[in-house]
């Protein structure tokens, strides 16, 4: 089966005082690794500190970066230096990249198969706009993203990747996907890595759920078939048993 993963995405919030909180809570807090696997996305100047301090249970992930090595790229993350660091994963495309950052599909692709190459566990994130979903456009936007992603990699790179299925409507909203409009599209991925992939890769790669996630509706999401994860923002800025409840760690 696949393996759940709960991804905490910090987005730009940290300070020492809050690495410590969180760290300390994740510290302290047991799950089964062999069903459950954690992987936490702090802001880029915080990751050594995380790294340094949490338990090695957990991943580390980046939340974006960029696809050149090293050079005149001014504010930018290489995967030199997430690997230097012991960081593991990095999220590509998330729909703030996409949006806020003008990043295209391309730019996105081009940043997962770099990643991939480089060593790197992505996390892929994709999702539809309110008006996108209003017109009906919810899955063809989907599949032209994952297409763009798809094309640029090799059969053995989906061992790497994981999908991150975010509307962006449900994004720090409080606005949750219900259960079966969340299962509906995850089912869609499937299909389409199916239809365009293969079967095997449909069957082994992870989809998780992002959008207002929180202790009140994990349960029932987690208890859909093709919800194989979540992508937590907000909460998993608190580090009471509430967020980890919220992952049901
Ligand atoms: P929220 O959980 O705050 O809605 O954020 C979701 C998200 O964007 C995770 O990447």
């Amino acid at each position: 089966g696949r393996k759940f993963l709960v991804g905490g995405n910090w987005k730009m919030n940290a300070s020492k005082a809050l690495v410590d909180t969180l760290v300390g809570s994740l510290n302290t807090a047991s799950w089964n690794p062999d069903l459950i696997e954690v992987v936490i996305a702090p802001p880029a100047p915080y990751l050594d500190l995380v790294r340094s301090k949490v338990k090695k249970e957990v991943a580390v992930s980046a939340q974006n970066i960029y696809f050149e090595k090293k050079g005149a790229f001014t504010g930018e993350i290489s995967s030199e230096f997430l690997k230097d660091l012991g960081i593991t994963w990095t999220i590509i495309g998330h729909s703030e990249r996409r949006e806020i950052f003008k990043e295209s599909d391309e730019v996105t692709a081009k940043k997962v198969a770099y990643a991939l190459a480089e060593g790197l566990n992505v996390i892929a994130c994709v999702g539809e706009k309110l008006e996108e979903r209003e017109a009906n456009q919810t899955t063809a936007v989907v599949f032209r993203q994952l297409k763009a992603i798809a094309d640029v990699l090799k059969p053995e790179d989906w061992d790497r990747v994981v999908i991150a299925y975010e509307p962006v409507w449900a994004i720090g909203t409080g606005k949750v996907a219900s259960p079966q409009q969340a299962q509906d599209v995850h089912a869609e991925i499937r299909s389409w890595l199916t239809a365009n992939v293969s079967e095997s890769v449909a069957h082994a790669t992870r989809i998780l759920y992002g959008g207002s996630v929180g202790a009140k509706n994990s349960g029932d999401l987690q208890s859909q078939e093709d919800i194989d994860g979540f992508l937590i923002g907000g909460a998993s800025l608190t580090a009471s048993s509430s967020s980890r409840r919220s992952c049901r760690l």
